[in-house]
């Protein structure tokens, strides 16, 4: 059984994490999409809310998908669900750099497990959660951006910080 991991912080998440979970799901018989709990310091939303997103958007997408929340070193969480290969999106030149350092120290850390990079599409290609947010919040359009429930739940949110 080949199990592939999709890790990030989905802060929120977009229509480009949703094509790239799509596409990833047609590579690996099983895919977890992983919610850090540590990369960033100040969500927007919570675990909680984060996972409940992934859950409302995308579970109806692929059965084999499971969805958790993490923390730590990700090359433990592989080693321990006995993850295959790590799956990352890149978008332009400016991820490059650091996926590529991220990519080489989990190799060092751990070599049976492989790194596969999956282009954006290009309609997604400019799209990120931290651009979503500062867009929403000074009240752009970014409805076609990201799904529906996440947009609702964005403009709930925005609404009670102002
Ligand atoms: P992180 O905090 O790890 O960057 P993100 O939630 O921002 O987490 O992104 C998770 C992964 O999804 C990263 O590999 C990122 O490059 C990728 N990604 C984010 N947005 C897009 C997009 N619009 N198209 C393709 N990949 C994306």
């Amino acid at each position: 059984m080949r199990i592939g991991i999709y890790p990030g912080s989905f802060d929120p998440l977009t229509n480009g994490h949703i094509d790239i979970i799509e596409r990833a799901g047609q590579l690996c018989d099983k895919l977890i999409i992983a919610v850090a709990r540590n990369t960033s310091k100040h969500p927007l939303f919570s675990m909680e809310e984060r996972l409940e997103m992934l859950e409302t958007c995308c579970s109806g997408h692929n059965s084999q998908l499971e969805i958790v929340a993490f923390e730590g070193l990700l090359v433990d969480f592989c080693r321990g669900r006995n993850v295959s290969f790590i799956i990352r999106g890149l978008r332009a030149l400016v991820d490059f750099d650091y996926e590529y350092a991220i990519a080489l120290m989990n190799r060092k850390l751990a070599p049976e497990v492989e790194t596969v990079f999956l282009m954006a599409r290009s309609e997604y290609s400019f799209v990120s959660s931290n651009i979503v947010k500062e867009v929403a919040y000074f009240g752009g359009d970014i409805s076609s951006l990201i799904p529906q429930y996440v947009h609702n739940k964005l403009q709930e949110r925005l609404s009670r910080k102002t």
